[in-house]
């Protein structure tokens, strides 16, 4: 007998390989593919694989772990990792050649003696911080880069790259954007004057590669908008707006479909009721899988034709939505949180043209695409479609 996943996120890899071409074709510089937490929920292998198939030079994720997994994988790009802590395996790290973002003068030291260790030279990425406060050396930065210099004719490291992060790059025009590219070419002058030669010099997440070309530098750092999503769709318009596909569609069973009368109280807390007499479905996904528990009524799912929104609260492994009196929907079929229905399921009825999306979930608990897609937890099996 053959079963069927519970709940299931599928990736659409040609969607991602046409968003990184897409991006690309914007870009003065080549790119860096952005696949840490894994991969915003898409899956850290195959999104590797394929953003570097796309043309993506170089991958970008946050942690020493996340960039050995994809050694491991035999996944050969250059990779650079930005948010190892000073107790991290520096010796794993250039032993596997995995690129080191250097925040503050007690990093460069913890890697210095790694690669002394190992009689290897460490790549290292100097992090400067241009004005947004959270990475980065600030008063630090004249140290770290004399530091980086004296190391750097020891052969105990090279200075591949100087790079910052932008805070407001969603907001197009804003004048902090560049301010902060001035502090950034500023700071590249120092490292320059002090004897530094750094290739590449990066700055730019996806939302300044779409916004501000002045800001490409060497390198672009592609997140967001490589899954096909829009860095913020109220400053910078819809994922369509931007030509841009999103990669993931998430679906889970309709547990269970019943009749219930109106003014029937729903869920934990009695929080919601029933208008009228309706048939409730119950969606076997929930908080415990990364669907927001304090999501409102503008989220549901699309089930054949109809969009279902939710009613009452969601719990941790499943939720209720309003199917309407009418609804033909049965236990077993496919319930579509974000996304549009796609394949054999669709039938030769489907017409409908709207659909959930990262973003109405967004806009249904207070937060923003990014969250939505990578909290998508472990028990939600990923497939993947080329
Ligand atoms: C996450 C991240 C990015 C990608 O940002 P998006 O907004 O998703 O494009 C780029 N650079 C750094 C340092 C990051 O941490």
């Amino acid at each position: 007998m053959s079963t069927e996943n519970r709940a299931e996120a599928i990736i659409d890899l040609s969607a991602i390989e046409k968003n990184v071409k897409h991006l690309l074709a914007q870009s003065s510089a080549p790119a860096l593919a952005v696949v840490k937490a894994n991969a915003y929920g898409h899956g850290l292998v195959a999104v590797a694989r394929t953003a570097v198939k796309a043309g993506a030079s170089w991958l970008g994720v946050a942690l020493l772990e996340e960039a050995l997994t994809l050694r491991a994988a035999r996944v050969s790009a250059p990779i650079l990792a930005w948010l190892t802590p000073i107790s991290d395996d520096f010796v794993a790290a250039i032993k596997n050649n995995i690129d080191l973002a250097i925040p503050s003068v007690s990093h460069l030291e913890q890697v210095i003696k790694a690669a002394q260790s190992l009689q290897l030279t460490a790549r290292v990425h100097l992090e400067v911080d241009t004005g947004m406060t959270r990475g980065g050396a600030l008063y630090e930065w004249k140290e770290l880069v004399a530091e980086s210099k004296k190391a750097e004719m020891s052969g105990a490291i090279k200075v591949i790259g100087v790079w910052s992060h932008f805070a407001r790059a969603d907001e197009p025009g804003q004048e902090f954007n560049e301010l902060q590219r001035n502090n950034f070419e500023k700071a590249i002058e120092f490292a320059k004057q002090s004897g530094l030669n750094p290739e590449l010099r990066h700055l730019s997440n996806s939302a300044a590669t779409i916004n501000d070309s002045k800001s490409n530098f060497d390198l672009v750092r592609l997140g967001i908008a490589m899954y096909g999503l829009s860095p913020d769709v109220k400053t910078m318009g819809s994922s369509e707006k931007l030509g841009l596909i999103p990669a993931l569609t998430l679906r889970a069973k309709l547990h269970l479909v019943k009749e219930v009368p109106a003014s029937s109280k729903v869920g934990y807390g009695g929080t919601a009721e029933t208008q009228s007499d309706t048939k409730i479905g119950v969606i076997s996904i929930g908080y415990a899988d990364g669907v927001p528990r304090n999501a409102d009524s503008s989220a549901g799912v699309l089930i054949g034709n109809k969009m279902s929104p939710i009613i009452g609260r969601v719990s941790m492994d499943q939720f209720v939505v309003d199917l309407g009196k009418e609804s033909q929907a049965r236990a077993g079929d496919w319930a579509y949180l974000i996304g549009g229905v796609i394949g054999s399921d669709k039938g030769d009825s489907y017409t409908s043209d709207t659909c959930y999306t990262a973003d109405s979930w967004a806009g249904a608990c207070g937060t923003i695409n990014y969250e939505i897609v990578t909290r998508i937890g472990p028990r939600v099996k990923r497939i993947y479609l080329d």
